[in-house]
């Protein structure tokens, strides 16, 4: 071992030690690269150990390298050091490759998760890649899968900011989404459309009586137990802490009251549940039904549930108004 250098915020040791075929000849993007070229990298590539901890990539540090790993594993993190990691950098890949090819700074952070062996080749190096036609393909099909690994996160992300973090239910931005796409569709095909607006009975006293992370356990009962009664063209959304709103496409006022009674009745029957802070007494729901009119805003129809939800608060809770 020899002296340490600062790469960004890591801490890297340069080894003693010359690169040597067999270590080329791990790394996937030299796959099938003539051995001529390999023999004039051997030269250029340089041995280098990251200590487990060691911060090798950083989008706040210019980074002239491109990296070969040969042993130990690297994180890839997005945003921030505390965010989960995207993606894990094993044997045989390579980190580094977009900031090397475009030269400005990288896009993510990569972090040395246990003590990693790579060869590393400057910048300076690019003409000797540009010479082997397959070790650019390699690279090409390399940044493909970076490009699609990117997009998917995209998807999964945007599919995440529609749900809400507790239940996994939907949550209000899904609902204006759905509601503007639902009402159009049923409305030109001459089909109903009803909501229900749902609200937990006496929630703030079953949070004083058990606590509020039972509480939190509770919501997701009642989330999971009128998940399971839904069509799938139904949409479950936490309207508020303990207030939910069902949006019901294609079916009348009559027929969303028995929807709603059904679901009533389901959380009425489980009178205690198993959590992981142990069991719990059960909640009961009170509901209020309303019809899509022509024209309505989602304002307007919400406004309606909720007055039909106030009913059902008046008359004693545990019921369907509407
Ligand atoms: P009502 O039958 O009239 O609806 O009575 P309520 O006690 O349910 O109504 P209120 O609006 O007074 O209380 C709602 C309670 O819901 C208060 C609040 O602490 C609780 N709550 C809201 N969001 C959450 C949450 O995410 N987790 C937990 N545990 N409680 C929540
Ligand atoms: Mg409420
Ligand atoms: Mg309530």
């Amino acid at each position: 071992m020899t002296k340490i250098i600062q790469p960004g915020a890591a801490v890297m040791q340069l080894v003693e030690w010359r690169a040597e075929m067999r270590h080329l000849n791990q790394a996937r993007l030299l796959d099938n690269v003539d051995e001529p070229c390999l023999r004039l990298m051997q030269e250029a590539f340089e041995p280098c150990l990251i200590e487990a901890g060691g911060i090798l990539l950083s989008p706040l540090e210019h980074n002239h390298f491109l990296y070969l790993v040969l042993e130990g594993e690297l994180a890839v993190h997005l945003d921030s050091l505390d965010s989960h990691p995207v993606r894990a950098i094993g044997p045989g890949d390579c980190a580094g490759e977009i900031s090397f090819m475009d030269n400005l700074h990288p896009s993510a952070y990569v972090v040395a998760l246990k003590p990693t062996v790579l060869l590393r080749l400057h910048r300076r190096a690019m003409p000797l890649l540009t010479r082997s036609p397959k070790l650019m393909q390699n690279l090409a099909e390399l940044l493909c899968q970076r490009v699609r690994l990117s997009d998917r996160l995209i998807i999964n992300s945007e599919q995440n900011a529609n749900l809400d973090t507790l239940t996994g239910s939907f949550n209000r931005r899904w609902l204006e989404h759905i509601y503007n796409r639902e009402s159009t569709r049923c409305a030109f095909n001459g089909q109903p459309l009803s909501v229900l607006m749902l609200d937990v009975d006496r929630f703030k006293d079953y949070n004083d009586r058990h606590g509020h992370l039972a509480g939190d356990h509770a919501l997701c009962l009642v989330v999971d137990t009128l998940g399971k009664l839904l069509r799938p063209t139904d949409s479950l959304v936490r309207y508020g802490g303990e207030e939910f709103v069902i949006l019901l496409p294609d079916m009348a006022l009559d027929d969303a009251r028995n929807v709603g009674e059904r679901l009533r009745q389901s959380l009425e029957a489980i009178t205690s549940f198993r959590s992981p802070i142990g069991t719990l007494p059960g909640v009961t729901i009170s509901i209020g039904v309303a019809p899509m009119q022509p024209k309505d805003e989602l304002e307007t129809l919400i406004h309606t549930a909720d007055q039909a939800l106030y009913q059902a608060k008046a008359r004693g809770r545990n019921r369907v108004c509407g």
